[in-house]
């Protein structure tokens, strides 16, 4: 029994069907606009884009709130290009709009929203971001950029060394202040601000209006116009929760089971550190689980290409930290699975959201420990709900209690006994089903061959269990037969 779980969460406003929409033509833009949102499909503006859009064509300041998935990217991206449009194109190495993002991957995202809106426009836009080349965005930026995509640090030392020059900047948007802030970028973002002109109009996008972030927005707007679309225009996703407990040895094991599970289309997997990420990815590999980790710590074209393969499906599972998947709008993602459970319940509204987007239903695990135990009982209640507790032994998944409201004035309610669910899971245990069934569905053709490619650089380091051994032969023995 499986009860379904009806969370508010962000996300994918765009597709979404239970959304107040707007049309586009009501909003003040130009017909070349009109036609490229024509062609794209985008039949109807968002919330955040129909009260944003008719203010920044006015000239007016914004402090735009919404969450990940609600088209914030158009909402500044149609006027930018309104706007520009008529004027002269941008002088070498000065920019007309900048656009600041807190990590790579978001900038790429907005490059290409802009590139795709700004289709019927002469408008150049160029990327600067760390840890790639600093030559080809040096040409770039010389032979002139109008809309300039960048994170804070790269930016700085171009600036510093005469590449760039901000002083005619007349559009500035700070997209994802909280997570810039959170990222430390804060000194970055003022000393870049203070490099653009007064007298430019100035946007800035926060999903959550932490002190930090409502200091940030007095210094760099003026008298905006506040635009709040989260959380009651959010998207309602079908989610399933379910917790497993777990403690931190035997999380790797379960998790593969979890993978293996045959419903598992695609899955991200949450983890609270850098090294987690790839720890766990590794061992995934190891194990004949097509994985890649994405992290800070990865170069920027290793962090492009794991998101391209997980994207076309040459991976299936992508694990995570909460930083670096932020903001990724990747679609068909069945499962999430929180390897640990974040510090912030609210991190954990975000990482569910990663699936069930777009009104597909969506499932998400949690590996629990004893120790937190605390972060649970925080989650369940910022959710006003309580999860199922599933159990894990070897490679049985069992339910022992189901999700339910929780009731009011009882927030923690008694969840304790994890031995006792422990040995009913193992009660009914049905040893040799789940595994059969699994390995059936993981020798389908594109994914024991991505097997295959991973397996090759692991090495074939001693796993445990007889199915891991078992999937680790087959990929062995699939690759002998291909051409190395
Ligand atoms: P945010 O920046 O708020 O996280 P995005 O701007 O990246 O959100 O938009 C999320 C997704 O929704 C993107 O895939 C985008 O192409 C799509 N989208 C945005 N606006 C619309 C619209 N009006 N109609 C349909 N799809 C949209
Ligand atoms: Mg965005």
């Amino acid at each position: 029994m499986q009860r379904k779980l009806i969370i508010g969460v962000i996300l994918d406003a765009g597709r979404a069907q239970d959304q107040i929409l707007t049309a586009f033509d009501s909003l003040g833009l130009e017909p070349s606009l009109l036609r490229v949102l024509r062609e794209v499909g985008y039949d109807a503006a968002t919330p955040i884009q129909a009260q944003s859009i008719p203010n920044l064509l006015d000239g007016r300041d914004l402090l735009g709130i919404a969450q990940t998935g609600t088209g914030k990217t158009a909402a500044f991206a149609l006027p930018v290009l309104q706007h520009l449009d008529p004027l002269e194109s941008a002088s070498p190495k000065r920019p007309n709009a900048l656009v600041l993002a807190p990590t790579r991957e978001l900038t790429v995202q907005i490059n290409t929203e802009l590139e795709k809106l700004g289709a019927a426009s002469s408008l150049r836009h160029g990327l600067v971001i760390g840890g790639v080349k600093e030559n080809p965005q040096i040409r770039q930026l010389a032979k002139g950029v109008d809309v300039l995509v960048a994170t804070p640090g790269r930016l700085l030392d171009l600036a510093a060394n005469g590449h760039v020059d901000l002083s005619h900047v007349s559009i500035l948007v700070l997209d994802e202040a909280d997570r810039l802030i959170d990222m430390g970028f804060v000194r970055d973002v003022r000393r870049i601000v203070a490099q653009t002109p007064n007298s430019r109009q100035s946007l800035l996008f926060s999903a959550t209006m932490p002190k930090e972030v409502q200091t940030l927005a007095s210094e760099i707007l003026n008298d905006p116009v506040r635009v709040d679309v989260s959380p009651k225009q959010v998207t309602v996703a079908k989610i399933e929760q379910r917790v497993v407990h777990a403690e931190m040895p035997e999380k790797q094991q379960v998790l593969e089971t979890l993978l293996r599970e045959p419903d598992v289309e695609r899955a991200i997997v949450f983890t609270r550190t850098k090294h987690g990420a790839s720890r766990v990815a590794k061992k995934l590999v190891r194990a004949g689980i097509g994985a890649d980790a994405i992290h800070g710590n990865k170069s920027q074209n290793a962090r492009q290409r794991a998101l391209q393969n997980f994207r076309d499906g040459e991976t299936w599972v992508l694990v995570a930290t909460d930083i670096a998947a932020r903001g990724l709008d990747i679609e068909g993602v069945s499962h999430v699975v929180n390897f640990e459970l974040p510090h912030e319940p609210e991190s954990y509204v975000h990482r569910i959201g990663r699936t069930g987007r777009a009104g597909a239903e969506g499932m998400a695990w949690s590996l629990v420990a004893d120790d937190e135990a605390k972060r649970l009982t925080a989650i369940e209640r910022l959710t006003k709900e309580r999860l199922a507790v599933w159990t894990c032994e070897g490679s049985d998944l069992a339910e022992v209690s189901p999700a339910s409201a929780m009731p009011a004035g009882d927030p923690k309610g008694d969840r304790k006994g994890g031995r006792n669910r422990r040995s009913r899971g193992r009660g009914s245990s049905g040893e040799g089903q789940t595994p059969e069934r699994s390995n059936q569905r993981r020798s389908g053709q594109s994914r024991s061959s991505q097997g295959n490619d991973n397996g090759d650089s692991s090495g074939g380091a001693g796993g445990t269990g007889g199915r891991r051994s078992r999937s680790r032969r087959r990929n062995r023995s699939a690759g002998n037969t291909q051409p190395a």
